[in-house]
């Protein structure tokens, strides 16, 4: 058959469910519900499991105990009373003259859900009653109705695909299965978009192959290759919709050249400040440490980025403590080397407000010539701006950022207002990228070209200490260079982990704190996490705080950090933190990111196991700070098991990367892209975790099919990948 004749998935899509045999008005509806509309809908959703019924499950050889899936057909189904007043449905199962009895505890619409006739899938455990095998409150999934269409034609003795069926709908998953089958065979043979070579290359199979391989297999050992190559699918999809964005941001990019090399970042600290070397070597060459070899590494990465033409667009990803700030600052200040400004953006007021303390400290004594004021020479002005500034505070901020008297702001998401505009913005930091969205990232870097007097596109650098994995980074940024600090500053002992849950335990941790303080150092203790509401858990903290300094922490210096309080408040009181005034800092998880108090050596997290492992793991990088051993200590008895396993975790693991790893396999799949991809976009096959080889191909596949023409020489591809993106998106990515 000649390619013109083969059926591409755009097609299908413009098939509604309407077209096929036995969907009507009511049926097109229930579909809707469940966001299929069209033939390409039905055939993108796949089967939750199969059962094989070539083989049949001898039900006598259930044993009482197990875990058992148990397929069959109800013959009789009735409810009663029990003693405690409780209703009962119990059913007879059978499957070829064989019978199982199942029993349903408060579950009265069950024997409407499946009158006699009804076949279904039945999971749980077998249990033996008065001398019979039994299966109390097992999960069911109902295959084949009681009557109608769907028992036309029964499909004992092949493998039957179970889909996902929806209750809300009121479709069985052989109903579904029905509507795919009808739909396969009348679509015939479909066109494949991937080079035949590239199939060839990675063992896929061709793409009419895969959908009959994964909807309707002749045995068992089908499915893994079609799931194999529609999962390609997805990911090629997202690795050609990242190669064509990058393509277009360099096509259309207007960079700036920084004035930035091996000589500036080639200085060992100590060294004497030269007033005429650049800012980038006068900072380097008097910091407090020394660089480590990553820091290096990554800035050197950075410095080339920086100095050619195109503009920068970076991941850094660095481990909670691993020294990502100086990097930041080095690449704010070679864009101030070459007279223009930068920005740096932070989620919280706490941090921002941090960062604008240290790096003044950092950057003291560093001028820049400027020949509007006396002496042809001023020191670097740093501000600050938030969202609580008084009016004419904000004003100045406004004023000095276009006229180009102020050279590095740095400030919270008060920065992408539509009134901050800029004399010439050179470079963008984003701190703890994954507290902002995509497209806050954008509205930034856009600052450069259109709310700067200069118009051109500002070096982007973004920072994460989110330890995402490999295979996750390369799907979420992959259109982001990618720049890691693996290793964190010397002489630093890992922090020690406890889970404190025994009252021993907690008094045990308690005492410690005491000692710590007593030694001169700091603590933390971070209060139960409230869903919901920002105000209740700043009136538990308040709380806290009162009773841990009448009791447990009595005598020492007790202050509190909320997310309600003012922020001049909130920066008095980490002022006070730091200097030592406070001893012990009760706080929310405002504190979560990015805080730096070197001095604090131990850190008490109640009621550990509501926080999400990435949060406790930041949480705990508060700590560690120094070369002095540091402690965590996780108060609470964890009420779910996933709580547990996060516990568990975190006693056992000091390294982000293991964690992320862990906590991917607590939440499963999916969370990860968070709303970040939509709809369609979503990778319903695929697993970022076990598919890192097929993501490796479809990277090179679609770096081959991608040419300095975008994807002109692929048509087929550009039609298929319009399904995928909204009009708009497409029009500016397919443009040639
Ligand atoms: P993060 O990557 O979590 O943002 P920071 O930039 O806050 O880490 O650095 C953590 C701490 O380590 C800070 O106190 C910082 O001054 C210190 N630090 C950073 N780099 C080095 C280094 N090369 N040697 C020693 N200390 C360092
Ligand atoms: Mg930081």
């Amino acid at each position: 058959m000649s390619d013109a004749a083969l059926r591409r998935l755009r097609q299908l899509d413009d098939v509604k469910v309407g077209q096929l045999r036995h969907v009507g008005e009511k049926r097109t509806a229930a579909l809707g519900t469940i966001g299929i509309e069209s033939v390409f809908d039905l055939l993108t959703v796949y089967p939750r499991r199969y059962i094989d019924r070539t083989k049949r499950v001898d039900l006598s050889d259930l044993s009482i105990g197990e875990e058992a899936a148990v397929f069959g057909e109800v013959r009789k189904i009735s409810s009663r009373r029990t003693k405690q007043g409780k209703v009962m449905v119990e059913a007879t199962v059978s499957d070829d003259g064989e019978s199982l009895k199942v029993v349903f505890f408060n579950q009265a619409w069950r024997e409407k859900q499946m009158p006699p006739g009804v076949q279904a899938l039945f999971f749980g455990k077998v249990t033996d009653y008065k001398g019979q095998r039994q299966m109390t409150n097992p999960v069911v999934d109902v295959i084949v109705g009681a009557s109608g269409i769907e028992r036309d034609a029964s499909r004992v003795g092949r493998v039957v695909p179970i889909y996902p069926s929806s209750g809300k709908a009121g479709l069985t998953s052989w109903e579904i299965g029905g509507f795919i089958e009808e739909s396969l065979r009348r679509a015939g043979p479909l066109l494949d978009p991937v080079p035949s070579a590239a199939l060839a290359q990675f063992s896929l199979i061709d793409r009419t192959a895969s959908l009959w391989g994964i909807h309707l297999p002749q045995e068992l050992s089908d499915v893994a290759p079609a799931r194999r190559r529609l999962a390609f699918d997805e990911l090629l999809r997202l690795q050609l919709l990242l190669a064509l964005r990058r393509r277009k941001l360099e096509m259309t990019a207007a960079g700036i050249s920084h004035p930035i090399g091996e000589h500036d970042l080639d200085v060992a600290p100590g060294a004497l400040r030269d007033p005429e070397s650049s800012l980038v070597r006068q900072f380097l060459g008097g910091h407090r440490f020394a660089l480590t070899q990553a820091q290096r590494r990554v800035l050197h990465e950075i410095a080339n980025d920086m100095s050619s033409a195109l503009p920068m667009h970076r991941l850094l990803q660095g481990d909670v403590g691993s020294g990502k700030t100086v990097v930041a600052l080095t690449s704010l200040l070679a864009a101030i080397d070459g007279g223009r400004q930068g920005a740096l953006m932070a989620p919280t007021e706490v941090l921002a407000e941090q960062h604008v303390a240290s790096i003044r400290r950092d950057l003291e004594g560093l001028t820049k010539k400027d020949e509007a004021v006396l002496g042809g020479v001023r020191p670097l002005s740093i501000q600050l701006l938030s969202g609580k500034l008084r009016v004419k505070e904000r004003q100045f901020i406004i004023d000095g950022l276009l006229d180009g008297s102020i050279d590095l702001v740095i400030g919270t998401h008060a920065l992408l207002t539509y009134d901050v505009r800029f004399k010439a913005l050179g470079a963008v930091v984003i701190d703890e990228q994954h507290r902002f969205g995509v497209e806050q990232r954008a509205t930034l870097r856009d600052k450069g070209r259109e709310r700067s007097l200069e118009q051109a596109d500002p070096d982007l650098l973004v920072m994460t200490a989110t330890p995402i994995p490999r295979t996750a980074a390369m799907v979420l940024f992959g259109d982001l260079d990618r720049s890691v600090l693996d290793e964190m500053p010397g002489g630093r002992l890992p922090i020690k982990t406890q889970w404190a849950n025994t009252e021993l335990d907690v008094a045990g941790c308690w005492q410690h704190v005491r000692e710590e303080v007593a030694a001169g150092r700091r603590a933390y203790v971070i209060c139960p996490l409230v869903e919901g509401s920002e105000k209740i858990e700043a009136t538990s903290a308040v709380e806290e705080r009162n009773r841990l300094a009448l009791e447990e922490l009595r005598g020492l210096s007790v202050g509190l950090l909320h997310g309600q309080m003012k922020s001049q408040e909130k920066e008095q009181i980490m002022h006070e933190f730091r200097t030592g005034e406070i001893q012990v800092l009760v706080a929310t998880v405002v504190i979560e990111v990015g805080v730096d108090v070197p001095e604090a050596s131990v850190i008490v997290i109640e009621d550990a196991w509501r926080f999400g492992l990435a949060q406790l793991h930041q949480l705990r990088g508060r700590v560690g700070r120094s070369g002095d051993q540091s402690y965590c200590y996780l108060l609470g008895e964890p009420s779910t098991e996933d709580g547990l396993k996060r516990i568990e975790a975190l006693v056992n693991s000091n390294d982000g990367f293991a964690l992320a790893e862990i906590d991917l396999d607590i939440r499963g799949e999916g969370t990860i892209l968070g709303s970040r991809q939509r709809g369609r976009s979503d990778l319903q096959l695929a697993s970022l975790k076990n598919d890192e080889d097929l993501l490796l191909a479809a990277q090179e596949v679609a770096k081959l099919m991608v040419s300095a023409n975008g994807l002109d020489g692929e048509p087929e591809m550009v039609d298929e990948l319009r399904l995928f993106v909204e009009p708009e998106e497409a029009d500016f990515l397919f443009k040639s």
